[in-house]
């Protein structure tokens, strides 16, 4: 065992937070108000390699590993607070690398480079009008007709959904096949036939979310990952990889409100004393400090496990892959809320002023508790299942 980052490791995550510091943490509040990333700081994230920074190199990737990729999800969470650049991030790195992984090859070289390049999007969509967590439940078909898939239905609550439409680029789409299974398509947002709309979320405003409705669009055959009816599982892969950065750009989100907070009660005086020596609040902060650091370890092992099974395409470690991803998604986002609400309430009404800027994060980690890559209870019905047995699945 050694838990030691590498040399190379130590030196990307050095430089991803000078980036943090001096490009995301000046920034989150234009990104926030102005509702977009710039994109100039897209493409300084490309020419960092950290656009899709897990497809190979000659796809335009670095070929990350998830250690190195979770390094960095820690990094872009700490320096954008609002989670926007995280979730623009994590996105592309997840789904970029599937579509790497189960993308045919006449596509790879088509739909990747550019998503690296910051010139193109490319996100997913699987969350329906009707429900986001009983994915069985979905209604969107993708049905073969000659060299297309007919794509019909309706997508909501997708992350990107502007910014694919603008800056070119997709989505990985999951839909019925109109048999028994399920059909996984890269769908390029201009595709006749397919509208957007955007919503109107509360936080993370950098990056819009909102619906895709397909009015049997026709996409390109050539557009199917993996083969006919077996999709299901490949966006399943998707998510355990995906899932493991939300978790990291979780933890970032935490050290950063602490460290605020850290520096604030070494200075501000009550009673004649640093707000720091009352032990009602040092206690506090070494409880949170505590936590954070133990799910960040727990995240670093989810992406060691990643890198050693799930993206060598060897299924023995299933379970524990699974575990180990759902513990760090169900506990990351609600720490990083509760860091960053203490820290709030150590700066008393100042930290519920937008000056002081906390709300920004407490506004952007909340999207990981409503639902985003998926619920917290779902979160507890993977583990359910990964402890007591398929049976006990409670929605069967
Ligand atoms: C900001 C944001 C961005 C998003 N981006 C994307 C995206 O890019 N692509 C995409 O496909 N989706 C996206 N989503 C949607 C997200 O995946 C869904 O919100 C999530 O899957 C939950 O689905 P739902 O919102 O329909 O809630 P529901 O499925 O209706 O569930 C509602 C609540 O009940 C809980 N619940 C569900 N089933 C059970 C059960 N059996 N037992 C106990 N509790 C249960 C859920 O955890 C949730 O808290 C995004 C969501 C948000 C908030």
């Amino acid at each position: 065992m050694d838990f030691r980052l590498s040399d190379e490791e130590v030196a990307f995550q050095a430089a991803v937070r000078r980036f943090g510091d001096k490009v995301l943490r000046p920034n989150e509040v234009k990104i926030d108000t102005e509702a977009t990333i710039p994109p100039e700081i897209l493409h300084a994230m490309a020419d960092l390699g950290l656009l899709a920074m897990m497809v190979p190199e000659e796809l335009g990737g670095m070929g990350a590993s998830a250690a190195l990729t979770e390094i960095a999800a820690e990094e872009i969470g700490r320096g954008d607070s609002s989670m926007a650049t995280a979730v623009f991030f994590l996105l592309e790195a997840g789904w970029g690398h599937i579509l790497a992984r189960h993308g045919q090859e006449a596509v790879k070289p088509e739909v990747l480079p550019p998503v690296c390049q910051g010139k193109a999007f490319l996100g997913i969509a699987t969350t329906e009008p009707t429900g986001g967590s009983d994915l069985g439940g979905m209604r969107t078909t993708a049905r073969r007709d000659g060299d297309a898939f007919v794509v019909r239905g309706e997508k909501s609550f997708i992350s990107g959904v502007e910014e694919a439409k603008a800056l070119g680029g997709g989505h990985l789409t999951l839909a019925k096949d109109g048999a028994h299974g399920y059909n996984f398509l890269y769908v390029p947002t201009r595709t006749e036939g397919i509208d957007t709309q955007r919503f109107h979320n509360m936080g993370r405003m950098g990056i819009s979310t909102g619906g895709l409705s397909f009015h049997d669009a026709r996409v390109p055959a050539k557009y199917l990952l993996g083969s006919e009816g077996k999709g299901f599982e490949y966006a399943m892969e998707g998510f355990t990889v995906a899932r493991t950065f939300v978790a990291a750009a979780c933890i970032g989100a935490a050290e950063r409100a602490l460290e605020t907070g850290m520096a604030y009660i070494k200075e501000r005086p009550v009673f004649g004393r640093p707000l720091g020596k009352f032990e009602g609040i040092q206690f506090e902060l070494v409880d949170l400090w505590t936590q954070v650091e133990a799910v960040k370890w727990q995240c670093r092992r989810a992406a060691w496990l990643l890198d050693t099974y799930t993206l060598k395409g060897d299924t023995s470690h299933r379970s524990e892959v699974d575990r180990a991803v759902a513990a760090v998604k169900l506990t990351a986002p609600p720490l990083a809320f509760e860091c960053v609400k203490r820290v709030m309430m150590w700066f008393g009404a100042a930290g519920y002023t937008k000056e002081v800027g906390l709300e920004l994060g407490l506004r952007g980690v909340m999207s990981y508790l409503v639902g985003a890559e998926g619920g917290l209870n779902i979160m507890r019905i993977i583990l359910g299942r990964e402890l007591l047995g398929k049976e006990f699945v409670p929605y069967k």
